[in-house]
């Protein structure tokens, strides 16, 4: 990231800025211009990787039980607004042999994280890959997240969020085993 990434411009983004400044009359703040785009390289750096490859960090154990991380703090940035949305993010599977390490669960929602995002499409992005992406029997994602976008429109209530779920493979054919897994993924007051 940073100076040497080619994929992000630091001066343009820079420029892009002041220039926004200028626009609004806002004069001075010399150094606000590249403090947004140091932001904005480690906000967006997820456009430049591939979250899939946290996956091939797995281990084949022969599992087959559920597997499950709750609690998993988030920040994105909604693609309407980028204006950031910050909530949490819980996922569990069930191993067709195949287990992931638990520290990629976190990297793998990350990754889809630091894009322009909607809540919708990073919810789908992480069931889909941990059911088709690491080849599970199936896999449960609910995410939690309060969007700061909506003070776009006056709507926005500091605490109100926005809950999203996606099943795959086995959670998406069975409603009990569905029911039973969000409950263990609902994060509590
Ligand atoms: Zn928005």
């Amino acid at each position: 990231m940073g100076e040497a990434d080619p994929g992000f411009d630091r001066r343009r983004v820079e420029r892009a800025v002041r220039e926004i400044l200028d626009a609004m009359g806002i004069e001075g703040l010399d150094e606000t211009p590249g403090r947004v785009a140091e932001a904005y390289a480690h906000l967006f750096r997820g456009l430049r990787e591939d979250p899939l490859r946290h996956l091939e960090v797995s281990f084949d154990e022969g599992a087959r039980d559920l597997v499950l991380m709750r609690d998993i703090p988030f920040v994105s940035n909604c693609e309407h607004h980028l204006l950031p949305m910050i909530g949490r993010a819980g996922a569990a599977y069930l191993p067709e042999g195949k287990v992931l390490g638990f520290s990629e669960f976190v990297r793998v929602v990350e990754g889809y994280a630091a894009r322009p995002q909607l809540q919708e499409r990073l919810t789908a992005q992480v069931a889909d890959a941990l059911h088709g992406g690491m080849g599970s029997r199936g896999s449960l994602v609910v995410v939690e997240a309060e969007h700061t976008c909506m003070a776009a429109t006056g709507a926005w209530r500091p605490g109100a969020r926005a809950v999203t779920s996606a099943a795959r493979g086995v959670f998406g054919e069975d409603p009990a085993l569905r029911a039973e897994v969000t409950a263990l993924l609902s994060t509590g007051p």
